[in-house]
């Protein structure tokens, strides 16, 4: 074996929400299970569960010590500054591989600030990484990027794996159970894992690059036989479960078929997953769905307004988007809605109605974000098109001789002011309730956290401010 002990790093530390939420790191999962037959040990740590690894030098001794490969994933934008500082003080001698997608947006931008990186996985790593352990030439490895001789060497991308009967991730590998942890305290007693069952996303929505890989390529729809994902979800032991796939019901049959065998084998979870409001039409699918389980639907509604929804390509209009509430609301699905704000041509008041839109749908809660421009995303051409319209960054957010960022965050305190008031916190903690998401025990058990979230979040106040040492 070419290696003896595989580190796989997640190295975003602070708190389960900061980054990916409440969820294990799927993409460095499907790695490390993708390693383990080939090296001679994988360890795989989390830095937000691993307090004593996020002490650098106690992860550098542990690394000079027994590691001889690691492999780090930089998937999100969010503490690049600092992962690049983490992995310039790690030890320089260890075959050091980065993968991710962000990773794979800033490949030169990876290897100008970490000396000590020595290749870049771009795109999917599962394939890449066993022909590098196996020991091929990094010449004749497709979709890595390395250095030579002081160069950086491109190699030509991997087209995309087919993942029919693709491995799933060996929970065995992890250390811990993933929970909600807020500042510190964990605020709830169930644990939460993810599966992804297809890849891809056969619409187009202009501003979304979660249907492309992080190589800006449409990742064309794919799925896994749902033998497999049965076998994965029987080997599942936490209560909350999303499906990570781009649009869960993009092919109805299947999903149908699916939620018959989990209701078959009496698999009992809380299942959430992303789909679009066009599953309102399969009004049986619903119906199990429900009863297999699925209660919560994570919905992309994006816009109130017929010229947003068309000028984003999202494929349906306001009446659309009503019709298919009044079938959802037959259910008890707890419903959170996706919404976009600061589009091109969009006046604050236009902003402001998603509140009153969100109410009217009786969506249960909301998040809304400023319109963003990424690396492949189509919108880039229009608003650099677009007189009056600007953005400074990839990922950026997009404003305007109009609206300054400074009047979107103004804006966007009227949307959360207009729609989170008691009647919605009221109708929140009613639904999670009755759509029997969490137990009434879960509930008070989540309350009952509240003084010790309050006092962390008081003492971290006066650290900031100098008034107490920090701990
Ligand atoms: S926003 Fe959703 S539906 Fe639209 S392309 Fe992206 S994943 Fe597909």
């Amino acid at each position: 074996m070419t290696y003896k002990h595989a580190l796989a790093l997640y190295p975003y530390f602070r708190d389960s929400t900061a980054t990916m939420g409440v969820f294990p790191p799927t993409g460095l999962e499907y790695i490390a299970t993708n390693l383990k037959d080939l090296v001679g040990r994988v360890t795989f740590l989390d830095l937000r569960y691993e307090k004593e690894y996020q002490d650098v030098k106690t992860l550098s001794d542990f690394i000079r010590k027994e590691i001889d490969l690691l492999c780090i994933s930089i998937s999100w934008d969010s503490q690049f500054k600092e992962i690049c500082d983490l992995i310039c003080s790690l030890p320089d001698d260890v075959t050091t591989v980065v993968g991710g997608r962000k990773a794979t947006e800033e490949v030169e931008a990876l290897f100008e600030r970490c000396p000590n990186i020595d290749l870049i996985v771009r795109g999917e790593g599962e394939e890449t990484i066993k022909e590098l352990v196996k020991g091929v030439p990094y010449s004749d490895v497709l979709g890595i990027s390395y250095r030579e001789n002081g160069k950086v060497i491109h190699n030509e991308h991997r087209p995309l794996p087919d993942i029919f009967n693709a491995d799933f991730p060996d929970r065995s590998l992890r250390r811990h159970d993933y929970h909600w942890i807020q500042n510190g305290v964990k605020i709830a007693r169930f644990t939460f894992d993810t599966v992804l069952t297809s890849r891809g996303c056969p619409y187009n929505c202009k501003f979304c690059t979660f249907s492309l890989n992080p190589l800006g390529q449409k990742r064309k729809y794919a799925e896994r036989s749902l033998e497999s994902v049965i076998e994965e979800l029987k080997s599942i032991t936490a209560d909350v479960v999303l499906f990570s796939d781009d649009n869960f019901f993009t092919n109805p049959k299947r999903s149908e078929k699916l939620c018959d065998l989990i209701i078959e084998s009496g698999i009992e979870k809380t299942f959430m997953v992303q789909t679009r409001i066009e599953i309102s039409r399969h009004k049986e699918l619903l119906e199990k769905a429900e009863r297999a389980g699925f209660k919560i639907l994570l919905m992309g509604i994006e816009s109130p307004h017929d010229k947003i929804l068309k000028q984003l390509d999202k494929g349906f209009n306001q009446q659309q988007i009503r019709e298919a509430f009044k079938v959802f609301n037959k259910h008890n699905f707890y419903i959170h809605g996706y919404f976009i704000y600061g589009n091109i041509g969009e006046t604050e008041e236009e902003m402001v109605y998603i509140a009153r839109f969100a109410k009217e749908l009786k969506l249960d809660s909301i998040t809304f974000q400023k319109l963003r421009v990424e690396k492949f995303s189509t919108l880039k051409e229009v608003v650099e098109n677009t007189p009056g319209y600007y953005c400074d960054s990839v990922g950026g957010p997009v404003y305007s001789d109009t609206y300054s960022l400074k009047d979107l965050r103004r804006i966007r305190d009227r949307i959360r002011r207009n729609y989170y008031d008691f009647g919605q916190v009221r109708q929140i903690l009613k639904r999670v309730y009755t759509a029997r998401v969490f137990s009434a025990f879960d509930i008070s058990y989540a309350f009952a956290k509240l003084p010790k979230i309050l006092i962390r979040l008081t003492r971290r106040e006066f650290e900031k401010k100098g008034w107490v040492s920090a701990q």
